[in-house]
């Protein structure tokens, strides 16, 4: 059933009420996943979430987002009757796009999650979190916040659009570590060509340092529908060559060693958690 519509910015936003608000993860390090919103406005051009989105948000990624207006009486009946675990939010939208400064559903979802003796795993590009540091603190010992940074060149205007600026996000970070709550920082995906340069990652590497945040590594996997959007709003993609990833990586895991970071492939990252759930 499809309710009241707005325009922001670009998007479309659409109200739809929700069968259900949370959903098993299909992500090792989650119980649950929960998603606010269906689309995102960020637009990420290498974004993979709109290849699992379906409908309107997914096809036009970034111009249509879905708003689940009953999520709130939703998530309220299942914190009582869904073993308390770990919530990924989002893991197919950014929890803190433009549209949360409306509906502040992320807000409310995190408080009463938090408060049912849930674990929230936040992971986000927008600085507008801090408007929720009052909850984030109430919470500190129930939630873990991460940043995407995929660059701290302004590169990232190409590729993530709508997207707050790195620096916004670092400073982000540093409030809430400052909190005392756990922080992470999401270095992906690495773009041949785009973003594969020591200037693109050892400031993020410095930051992870001051901040004493883990940082998580990943590469772009080509999958045919991003490509295809990427292709319509980039002029300069290149293929990796064979051992593109082993240099990038083997330089980047020099530099945290370097500075002291805990850095961590996403590969060895999902091992890891299923080899502790394997035992
Ligand atoms: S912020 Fe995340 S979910 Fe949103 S478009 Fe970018 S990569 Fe996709």
């Amino acid at each position: 059933m499809m309710n009241r519509q707005l325009i922001i910015g670009n998007t479309v936003i659409k109200e739809i009420r929700a069968k259900s608000a949370l959903s098993r993860s299909g992500l090792p390090e989650y119980d649950y996943a929960l998603n606010p919103y269906l689309g995102c406005q960020h637009g990420c051009i290498y974004c993979y979430a709109m290849d699992f989105t379906k409908g309107e948000p997914g096809m036009k990624w970034g111009e249509v987002v879905y708003v689940k207006a009953n999520l709130i009486e939703l998530l309220s009946r299942e914190v009582r009757r869904f073993k308390p675990g770990i919530v990924g939010l989002s893991t197919i939208t950014d929890p803190y796009q433009p549209v949360e400064s409306i509906y502040k559903l992320s807000r409310k979802s995190i408080e009463i999650l938090c408060r049912a003796g849930f674990h929230v795993s936040i992971q986000t590009k927008s600085a507008l979190i801090i408007r929720d540091l009052d909850i984030l603190k109430e919470c500190a010992d129930r939630v873990d916040v991460g940043f995407t940074i995929t660059t701290m060149r302004n590169t990232y205007k190409v590729i993530e659009p709508m997207a707050a600026h790195p620096m916004a996000r670092a400073s982000a970070l540093r409030r809430i570590a400052d909190l005392g709550i756990e922080t992470w920082i999401f270095l992906g995906p690495i773009i041949p060509g785009i973003n594969d340069k020591r200037e693109d990652y050892e400031p993020i590497i410095r930051l992870a340092k001051e901040t004493d945040s883990q940082v998580i590594i990943d590469r772009f996997r080509p999958r045919q529908v991003v490509i295809k959007f990427m292709s319509s709003r980039l002029s300069m993609t290149r293929p990796a060559s064979g051992d593109w990833w082993v240099k990038v990586m083997g330089l980047i895991m020099k530099i945290c060693r370097d500075y002291g970071v805990n850095c961590i492939t996403a590969e060895d990252e999902w091992k890891t958690i299923k080899e502790k759930g394997d035992k």
